[in-house]
């Protein structure tokens, strides 16, 4: 619909255009039940008919094993910062981090509160424009896990292949909240993946945990209990009320991703926008400029800055003008980003690379 408008923001970000329709169609009435999903009971047939199928579809999507249970939490991204060193190690333990952005910067400092994380890599020196290779790291020896930002949404970094943790009982974990179901991944290399939903497969209140069951069972003393894993995956993430109605959201975008043709589709659309608009940049003779190294450049956030910086608020103020929104760059850094999650069509991408060259014609 023409009052639509591009939504390029970070999350919370655009939703599928037919998730929405779906959604605001089962609102009032969801299918006969005389309800909307936002009040039922979560422990009622119809819900846990959402849930189950929300978890199924996603199960599919990224051919989750048995072996793994699948939690929808609250507290976002941010409270798992928390509860994955209290559900994996001991305080004395040892755990090491890569920082290859701000996430993964803000996850090592919670976790100093739980038990003995070490930075064993940073980009922060070269202002996040890199990640690690992923052979040669100094991992230490006991590490229970070697925690990544498999995308991080600021810089615009994400890792193409994942490290291997050294200490054979040690496990990979991944946030994943930036770039989760945008590509396969295949599961058995982690230990555990998080994401919060409200990037690419949901509304803001809902957190996906996806954790080797036999790593459950283990939290220390101290863990309040809606922090336990092991709690919530005995329970079907019901132990207590779940964030009903963005489950319900969740579920469609997984059934709207497996009609796409799933996560191999997805992919593809993914790389065909991301290469449209780095081109983009890296063709405007330096009028743009995107400063991540090529080959870890994020297909879901894409952050630029204009030579002559005094521009940029000229820029964001046009592409507004012309229905292009919240381009803006994070506060930290400045500049633009263009997040292209799943849900933002080609469209989209098309006409913000017209729009780029537009203006540069005009200013330059
Ligand atoms: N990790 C990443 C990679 C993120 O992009 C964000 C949110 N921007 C977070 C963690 C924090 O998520 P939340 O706000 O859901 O706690």
């Amino acid at each position: 619909p023409q009052d639509r408008v591009f939504n390029f923001a970070a999350g919370p970000a655009t939703l599928p255009e037919n998730v929405l329709l779906k959604a605001q169609s089962d609102l009032y009435n969801w299918h006969g039940s005389g309800m909307s999903v936002m009040e039922m009971s979560h422990r009622g047939r119809d819900f846990r008919s959402i849930i189950e199928k929300a978890e199924v579809d996603l199960r599919t999507l990224l051919n989750i094993p048995e072996n793994y249970a699948v939690l929808f939490l609250q507290g976002g991204a941010t409270t798992q910062f928390a509860a994955i060193p209290l559900n994996l190690c001991r305080p004395d333990d040892t755990v090491d981090y890569l920082v290859t952005g701000s996430w993964g910067d803000k996850a090592f400092k919670e976790a100093q509160k739980y038990c003995k994380p070490k930075v064993i890599w940073s980009g922060k020196s070269e202002k996040y424009v890199s990640v690690p290779l992923c052979d040669g790291l100094e991992q230490s020896a006991n590490a229970k896990y070697l925690h990544l930002c498999a995308n991080e949404t600021i810089y615009g970094v994400e890792f193409k292949d994942y490290p291997v943790p050294s200490n054979p009982s040690g496990v990979l974990v991944a946030d994943m909240s930036s770039n989760f179901c945008s590509k396969p991944v295949d599961v058995t290399e982690f230990g555990l993946i998080y994401a919060g939903a409200q990037k690419n497969v949901g509304p803001a209140g809902v957190c996906i945990v996806i954790v080797r069951k036999d790593l459950l069972g283990n939290a220390q003393e101290l863990t309040p209990v809606m922090l336990d894993y092991k709690i919530h995956a005995e329970n079907n993430s019901l132990y207590n009320t779940p964030p009903c109605f963005g489950i319900y959201m969740c579920g469609l975008v997984f059934e709207d991703l497996l009609k796409q043709g799933g996560l191999e589709e997805v992919e593809k659309k993914n790389k065909k926008k991301a290469g449209i608009l780095y081109n983009a940049i890296d063709e405007s003779t330096g009028f743009y400029k995107c400063p991540v190294e090529k080959s870890v450049r994020s297909l879901m956030n894409v952050p630029f800055t204009l030579e002559k910086s005094e521009l940029e608020a000229e820029f964001l103020r046009e592409a507004a003008k012309e229905k292009m929104v919240e381009l803006k760059g994070h506060r930290s850094v400045g500049g633009i980003r263009a997040s292209i999650y799943n849900a933002m069509p080609l469209d989209g991408v098309d006409k913000l690379v017209a729009f780029m060259k537009d203006f540069q014609s005009r200013h330059a």
